[in-house]
């Protein structure tokens, strides 16, 4: 299996040289040339396995270029009870009125949101991918997060043997505990910036970092080379893919899905377009879904372009209570269109006019396929909360902010297409705990108290819900980090942070 960029399919590598790299020289991102395909039959052999046994099928149709044992030790290593306790991929059904919900809780690892699904395995896949492009360098991750990949990738990252990373956060545009989670990070190879701008500023910064030549050679001066453990690294994407294809598993096993071939609908709340994207390829390769939902917070230029095939980017920026969504320029929808289009010139001509004038328009073949594998929605912070309040009220079951989305949006879709028969998995993406302020603020209608930890502590009185370890452990640890700077000021920070700029 080759990778190619979505900007010039002559352009190939493989999966180790695609994960090493992060992103194409071209701007573009690494696709896969064809989608392996899962028979009825794989799906049946794979219901009755474990997490690790399914992760090490699926990742092996992609990753052609590892042997079993790598694969094998790198899932090992990344899925463990102690790092994921329960385990991690964890299926709560809810039944409220016509509606049937399984959500799919991938939180339960180390920082409290699902990018440890992924991060805790890249490092992993990285560190063997090097040994195989045979590079001696040390591999710098440069991170633009809008919350949870930073400290998702810190801690993933974190005295990893021939690694340094490097994270880039925006400084009003994290939760309070977000940022303590990144400011409080242990390791001798980390550093975190914050940027005064928003996500977009952090994330069109780091691509810029990466293909810039003056950059890349005083890296190289010193032995070091970029990669990235962004939603835009394939090593992010695959992972992600696996999760959705358990819970299906997980569907077949419980007797949910009773035939052959049963469809199911999948909901994501969507930022990136990494999980969602996730989600298509699992479909692709064979997985039987009727609709990828697409749930948005109030920065809903995803909803629009889903409903109208106009991607625009030039509107107001919302800072919202579900801050990882906090995103107009979702990165992976170049992959979708890829995919879609099969042509390396269309979405280079519509990246070229998006980042020239913040807006393309699809054409109708692509227009017609997205309406037919999509549904989109959006819901602002109000509708959040209230659906906190009522999912917490009616099901005594507590979700975080970006959940919320995501539950308001199904919703939306069953009443608007009366499809309230099609199993829908939901992807909940984080503790509430990450959350605490405004899933308080939601439940019990108000905060009485200023302290971040005192917060916590009275959403789990409020509640009587445990607060996850790795949270209740920041309370006694020191803030290591008091970087910030102007987005135009990153390529410096990067430089001087590496040690590059000596
Ligand atoms: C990152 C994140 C999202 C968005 O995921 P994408 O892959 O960027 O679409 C949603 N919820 C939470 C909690 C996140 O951390």
């Amino acid at each position: 299996m080759q990778y190619q960029s979505t900007r010039d399919f002559h352009k190939t590598v493989s999966s180790a040289q695609a994960i090493a790299q992060g992103i194409c020289e071209d701007g573009g991102l690494f696709v896969p040339q064809s989608i392996p395909k899962l028979s009825w039959q794989d799906l049946e052999q794979m219901r009755k396995c474990t997490y690790v046994e399914r992760a090490e099928k699926i990742l092996s149709m992609f990753l052609t270029d590892f042997t079993a044992e790598e694969i094998h030790s790198c899932v090992q290593d990344a899925y463990t009870e102690e790092k994921f306790p329960g385990g991690p991929a964890q299926l709560s059904m809810l039944q409220e009125g016509p509606y049937t919900m399984y959500l799919l809780e991938l939180w339960h690892g180390p920082t409290c949101a699902f990018k440890d699904m992924a991060l805790q395995l890249l490092p992993h896949l990285l560190t063997k991918s090097l040994k195989k492009i045979q590079s001696d360098k040390t591999a710098v991750i440069l991170v633009a997060t809008s919350g949870d990949t930073g400290k998702a990738a810190l801690e993933g990252f974190k005295n990893v043997l021939g690694t340094k990373i490097l994270v880039f956060y925006p400084q009003d545009g994290v939760s309070p505990m977000q940022k303590r989670q990144m400011l409080t990070q242990e390791g001798e190879n980390v550093a975190v910036c914050a940027i005064e701008g928003n996500f977009d500023d952090a994330q069109t910064g780091v691509k810029k970092i990466f293909t810039d030549s003056k950059v890349c050679t005083a890296l190289d001066a010193h032995g070091m080379m970029f990669s990235s453990a962004n939603s835009i690294n394939l090593g992010r994407l695959l992972p992600q893919i696996v999760y959705y294809i358990s819970a299906y598993c997980d569907l077949m096993e419980t007797g949910e899905i009773d035939y052959e071939g049963e469809k199911v609908n999948i909901t994501v709340p969507t930022g990136n377009f990494g999980n969602i994207l996730a989600a298509y390829y699992a479909k692709q390769m064979g997985l039987p879904v009727n609709k990828l939902i697409c749930a948005s917070n109030s920065n809903n230029v995803l909803t629009d372009f889903l409903r109208t095939g106009v991607y625009n980017r030039n509107r107001a920026f919302y800072t919202t209570i579900s801050p990882s969504m906090d995103i107009l320029i979702s990165s992976n929808l170049e992959r979708l269109l890829s995919s879609l289009t099969a042509s390396d010139v269309k979405v280079k001509d519509w990246m070229r006019q998006l980042s020239a004038s913040g807006e393309y328009r699809v054409d109708d073949d692509t227009m017609a396929q997205l309406k037919s594998l999509f549904w989109a929605g959006c819901c602002d912070d109000n509708q959040t909360s209230a659906e906190i309040k009522e999912l917490y009220q009616t099901e005594n079951y507590l979700c975080d902010t970006h959940t919320a989305v995501a539950v308001n949006v199904y919703k939306q879709y069953a009443a608007v297409t009366g499809d309230t028969e099609t199993p829908t998995i939901i992807a909940s993406t984080a503790s509430p705990y990450k959350f605490a302020d405004s899933v308080l603020n939601a439940v019990v209608g108000s905060v009485s108290s200023a302290d971040d930890f005192e917060k916590i502590a009275e959403l789990s009185t409020a509640t009587g819900t445990p607060i996850p370890a790795p949270i209740a452990a920041l309370q006694n640890k020191p803030i290591r980090f008091h970087d910030s700077c102007a987005p135009a000021e990153m390529f410096k920070k990067a430089l001087e942070l590496t040690g590059a700029d000596a």
